[in-house]
C-alpha cells in the first residue's frame, strides 16, 4: 500500500464528476459469492433489470443493452451498430467529451462534419439547423450530441435540438451522449426522440466503471439490421438474441449486475424527478458558493449551467492544477481536473450521484482552504457562507423532519422510565 494513503485518517471524498461515491446500499449488493450466469434463476435478475433500465432511459418502446465496457464503448456501440463506413454524421465540439466522440466517429470510418464551438457554450442549435437544412439530398444520417460536457460543466438542450431536427425536417438519427446526465438531470429518450442514448455506470449511476449502459429507439434498432460498421464483441443482434431470454452473450460482472439492480431500486425509490431536483439544488449551492468566491464558471451563459459538474476558472496568475494537488494531498479530497484546452485553467467539482448538502459543503470548505493555501485571494468562508444561506434556505418547508420534541429520543425515554416508579409513591 502506499504510504501515504495510510497517513489519511477519515476518508477520501470523490468529488471528481466521475467516478462518484457508491451508496451503501450499493456497495453492499456487490458483495456477493460469486453465481453462475447460467444459472436457471439468472433471468430472474436480468429480465426486470432490462425493463427497469428502460425507465430511467424513460422509454417505453426502446430496448436497453449493458456491455461490460465503460462509456466510450457505448460510444461505439450506438455508431458501429446504426451505420456503415463513410456515412456522415454531424457533430460539435465544445469539450473534451464530446472532441473523443467525434474523434472516435471518426476513427470508426464516418464521415465527421464537425462543428466547433467555444468551449464553455453547447450544442449550437441554430447552426445545427442550418446546416440540417441545407443538406437537401439528406447525406447526414445521424447527429450526435453530448447532452452534458463534463470537461467544462456544460448542459446542452437535447429537447431544443429536437425541436431544430423537426423544423429542419431532417430524417437523420439522434444519438446523445448522456454518460453524466442519464440518471442525474432530467433525460427523455421517448418524448425527444433520441434514437441512441449513452451511459456509464460510474457518474448517475453511483457505481464502479465498467458498465457501459445504452439504449436504442426502435428506429435504430431498424438501422442496425442494415448497419454495415464492422463490430463484434459491441454488436446488438448477440445481446438481443440471449437478453430476450435473460443472459448474455459473453460472461457479465454478476456483482456489477446486483449493484446496478441496487442503483436502480435507489433512484426511482428517490423518483427521478426528486433525484433531478436534488441535483439542481445541491449545483445551486456550488454556484453560489462560487459567486462567494468571486469567480467564474467555464460554463458562459446560466442556460449552459450544468447541475452535475462545476468547472470553476481560476486567475491567470494561478495554476489549477495546483489547487487539485494541494486539495488532493493535504485534505483528501479529489477534484476534477482540467482536460485539454482547459488544462490548468480550470477544476471542476462533481456534484452528481450519492450526495447531500453536507457532502457538497465538506467538497466547498475543502476547495476555499486548497484555493487559500495556492495563494489565491479568498476570504475565508466566503463561499461556504454562501452555500450555507442558500441550503438552509431552501431545506425550510422543502424538507419534512419529525417535529421538534414530537419524537422521543432513547436518552429521553430512559429518564421517563426511572422516573415513573417515583411519582407512584405517595
Ligand atoms: C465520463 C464520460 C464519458 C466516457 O467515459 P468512460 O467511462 O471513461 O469511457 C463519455 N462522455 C461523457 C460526457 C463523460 O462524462
Amino acid at each position: 500500500m502506499p504510504a501515504e494513503k495510510l497517513v489519511f485518517p477519515g476518508r477520501n471524498y470523490l468529488y471528481a464528476p466521475g467516478p462518484t461515491h457508491i451508496p451503501v446500499e450499493v456497495q453492499n449488493a456487490m458483495v456477493v459469492p460469486m453465481e453462475d450466469h447460467r444459472a436457471p434463476d439468472f433471468p430472474q435478475l436480468v429480465k426486470p433489470l432490462l425493463r427497469d433500465l428502460n425507465k430511467i432511459f424513460k422509454t417505453r418502446t426502446g430496448k436497453s443493452f449493458i456491455f461490460p465496457a465503460t462509456g466510450t464503448a457505448g460510444w461505439e456501440v450506438a455508431l458501429t451498430n446504426t451505420l456503415s463506413p463513410g456515412d456522415r454524421v454531424l457533430t460539435a465540439r465544445f469539450g473534451q467529451f464530446s472532441h473523443l466522440w467525434a474523434d472516435l466517429a471518426q476513427r470508426m470510418g464516418l464521415d465527421v462534419e464537425l462543428v466547433q464551438v467555444k468551449w464553455g457554450e453547447g450544442v449550437p442549435l441554430k447552426q445545427f439547423e442550418q446546416i440540417l437544412r441545407k443538406d437537401k439530398e439528406h447525406k447526414i444520417k445521424a447527429v450526435l450530441a453530448c447532452h452534458n460536457e463534463t470537461a467544462t460543466g456544460v448542459t446542452s438542450n437535447i429537447a431544443g435540438l429536437r425541436r431544430a431536427m423537426d423544423r429542419a425536417k431532417h430524417p437523420a438519427m439522434l444519438m446523445v451522449d448522456g454518460v453524466s446526465s442519464i440518471a442525474s438531470i432530467d433525460f427523455r429518450m421517448d418524448e425527444w426522440k433520441v434514437d441512441v442514448a449513452v451511459s456509464g455506470s460510474q457518474k448517475g449511476f453511483m457505481l464502479p466503471a465498467g458498465m457501459a449502459l445504452v439504449c436504442f429507439s426502435r428506429r435504430a434498432l431498424a438501422a442496425a439490421k442494415t448497419a454495415k460498421c464492422k463490430r463484434c464483441f459491441l454488436d446488438i443482434a448477440d445481446h438481443i438474441a440471449t437478453n430476450k431470454d435473460g443472459f448474455f452473450p459473453y460472461t457479465p460482472s454478476a456483482p456489477m449486475l446486483r449493484g446496478l439492480r441496487a442503483s436502480i431500486d435507489l433512484l426511482l425509490g428517490e423518483g427521478l424527478d426528486n433525484v433531478f431536483q436534488r441535483h439542481h439544488r445541491l449545483a445551486e449551492g456550488v454556484r453560489q458558493a462560487i459567486s462567494g468566491w468571486g469567480l467564474d464558471l467555464c460554463a458562459a451563459e446560466p442556460k449552459w449551467y450544468s447541475d452535475t459538474v462545476s468547472a470553476i476558472k481560476v486567475p491567470r496568475n494561478v495554476n489549477a492544477a495546483e489547487v487539485i494537488h494541494i486539495a488532493y494531498h493535504r485534505y483528501n479530497i479529489s477534484l476534477g481536473a482540467g482536460l485539454s484546452e482547459v488544462a490548468g485553467k480550470v477544476f471542476r467539482i462533481g456534484h452528481l450521484g450519492d450526495n447531500n448538502e453536507v457532502r457538497m459543503m465538506a467538497a466547498l470548505g475543502g476547495v476555499e482552504m486548497a484555493m487559500r493555501d495556492a495563494g489565491m485571494k479568498v476570504r475565508p468562508g466566503s463561499g461556504v457562507a454562501k452555500a450555507v444561506e442558500y441550503y438552509c434556505d431552501t431545506a425550510r418547508g422543502k424538507k419534512k423532519i419529525p417535529a421538534f420534541g414530537a419524537a422521543k429520543g432513547p436518552r429521553e425515554t430512559a429518564v421517563k422510565k426511572k422516573a415513573a416508579p417515583k411519582r407512584k409513591k405517595k
